[in-house]
C-alpha cells in the first residue's frame, strides 16, 4: 500500500529515529507506549512559545486572544476528528488517566450502595483502580467481563453481568498488551437497554482505528495526544453534552466558574465547567499539529499500514521455537499490537538483550496486572508498531529475538 520510499518520506520528518542506541540504529517499537513526534510538532512548540504565549479566555489584549484562538480551534478540530456533535463536548485533560479520574469522581453522586460497575479482564490500571475506589466509597460492586484463554471478552458473560443494577460500563476499545479490538458497540447498545452509562478508553485507538462518538453513541471516550504524535500531559474526554451538564465539576478554581461570591458559586458552561485553572494551552495547540500529521497521511492508510506490519510480525515470530504469542490469530479483531513470552525467560533479560540490539520494546506487566495473572506470567514483552516501522525492523527484531533466545538459554 505504501511504498518503500514514502514510508522513507514518513521517517525523515521523525528525527529521533536517526539516533543510535549502543552504535545500533534505533527501532521504536514501543508505540503503544508513546509514539514519536514529527517535525511538525516539535517545530509548534517553539513557534507557540516564540509567538504566541500567552494565558487564555481572560485577557482582552492581542496575545490573548490569539492563544484563545487557537485552543479553540483544536477543540473544533478533534470535534471533527471524533465526529462529536459539539465542541463543548470536548474536555481538555491531562490525558486519557485525568479522564477516567474525571468521570468516577464526577459521576460518584449518581452510585449508591449495591449498584454495579462492569469493566474488563483487560483493562489498563487507569480503567480499573478509579472505579474499584469509586466502588468501595460508594459499596456499589465491580463486575469483571471474563476473556476466552485468546484473550476475546466473552459476551455471552457481560450479558449475564449486565442488569438494571448497572450504573457505568467501562471498556477498552483496544487493549493495549494484546491489541484485541473489542465490540465495543455492541457493549454500548446492550448497556443502554439496561440505563447503564458507557466509557470507553480509547487510549489505543486515534490514528488506529475511525472514530465516531456519535455513530457509536457511546457516552464518554477518553484518549491521550501522546500516543498519535503528540505532545504529553493533554487527552481529552468526550462526553455527551446532556450528560456533561448533569454531572459535578471535578477540579475547582478559576475558569470553571461563572460568578463566585461568598454565599454561593455557580459553574461555567461546557467546556470550562470542566476544566478548572490554566490548561496545557502548549499541548493543546502542538496537538492540532499531530492531527493534522494524522490527517495528511490518512488513519485508514494508517490503518491498513499497521496491519500489514501485525500480520508479518505475527507470521514471522510465531516460526520462533519456544514462543509464547498472546492475543489469537484472528488479524480482523488486532491493532498493531503484539505481546510475546519466549520460553521460560523473563521478559525483562530478553527485553534487555533487545535493547542492546537498539531495540526499544516494552517489558513487564504493562500495566495489566490482572492480564499477567490471567496468563498465569510475571510479564509480557510487547512490540507495537506505527507508520513509520517497517519490514526490515521487523525482520531485525525476529534475528535479535533468536540471538537473545541463544545467548540466553
Ligand atoms: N488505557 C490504555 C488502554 C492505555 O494503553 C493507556 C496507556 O498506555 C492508558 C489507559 C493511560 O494513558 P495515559 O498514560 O496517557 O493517561
Amino acid at each position: 500500500m505504501f511504498s518503500k520510499k514514502k514510508i522513507q518520506e514518513i521517517r525523515d520528518q521523525f528525527p529521533i529515529l536517526k539516533k543510535k542506541i549502543y552504535s545500533n540504529s534505533l527501532v521504536y517499537i514501543d508505540n503503544a507506549a508513546t509514539t514519536q513526534k514529527p517535525f511538525q510538532v516539535i517545530k509548534a512548540s517553539e513557534i507557540y512559545y516564540s509567538t504566541i504565549n500567552s494565558n487564555v479566555h481572560r485577557g482582552l489584549h492581542f496575545l490573548s486572544q490569539e492563544s484563545t484562538f487557537y485552543v479553540e480551534n483544536v477543540r473544533k478540530k478533534i470535534q471533527k476528528f471524533i465526529h462529536a456533535k459539539h465542541s463543548s463536548e470536548i474536555i481538555f485533560t491531562k490525558g486519557t488517566t485525568e479522564s477516567i479520574n474525571l468521570v468516577a469522581s464526577s459521576i460518584s453522586f449518581l452510585i449508591k450502595k449495591g449498584d454495579e460497575i462492569i469493566i474488563s479482564y483487560l483493562e489498563h490500571h487507569s480503567n480499573i483502580v478509579p472505579w474499584q475506589i469509586l466502588c468501595s466509597k460508594k459499596k456499589a460492586l465491580l463486575k469483571i467481563i471474563p476473556i476466552n484463554k485468546d484473550g476475546l471478552l466473552q459476551l455471552e458473560y457481560f450479558n449475564f453481568l449486565i442488569s438494571e443494577k448497572t450504573k457505568i460500563v467501562a471498556i477498552n476499545h483496544v487493549s493495549n498488551v494484546l491489541g484485541i479490538i473489542n465490540p465495543v458497540k455492541n457493549i454500548i447498545d446492550k448497556s443502554h437497554e439496561y440505563g447503564a452509562l458507557v466509557l470507553i478508553d480509547g487510549a489505543q485507538v486515534p490514528s488506529s482505528l475511525d472514530l465516531d462518538v456519535q455513530n457509536l453513541n457511546v457516552d464518554f471516550y477518553v484518549f491521550s495526544a501522546h500516543k498519535m504524535y503528540g505532545p504529553t500531559g493533554i487527552g481529552i474526554l468526550y462526553g455527551k453534552e446532556k450528560i456533561l451538564n448533569y454531572l459535578d465539576p471535578y477540579q475547582t478554581g478559576g475558569e470553571m466558574i461563572n460568578k463566585v461570591s461568598f454565599d454561593q458559586t455557580t459553574y461555567s458552561d461546557l467546556p470550562f465547567k470542566f476544566e478548572a485553572g490554566t490548561p496545557n494551552i502548549e499541548g493543546i495547540i502542538v496537538w492540532g499539529e499531530a492531527i493534522d500529521f494524522v490527517e495528511k497521511i490518512g488513519v485508514e492508510n494508517i490503518q491498513h499500514y499497521k496491519k500489514e506490519l501485525l500480520s508479518y510480525a505475527i507470521k514471522l515470530l510465531s516460526r520462533i521455537d519456544g514462543i509464547q504469542l498472546y492475543g489469537g490469530s484472528d488479524l480482523k479483531k488486532r491493532s498493531s499490537i503484539i505481546s510475546f513470552n519466549l520460553s521460560k525467560l523473563h521478559c525483562f533479560d530478553v527485553g534487555s538483550i533487545l535493547d542492546r540490539f537498539g531495540i526499544a520494546v516494552r517489558t513487564g506487566h504493562l500495566c495489566a496486572q490482572p492480564l499477567m495473572n490471567f496468563f498465569n506470567v510475571k510479564g509480557m514483552i510487547r512490540a507495537s508498531f506505527s507508520i513509520y516501522n517497517t519490514f526490515e525492523e521487523i525482520d531485525y527484531l525476529f534475528d535479535s529475538i533468536l540471538k537473545a533466545k541463544k545467548f540466553l538459554l
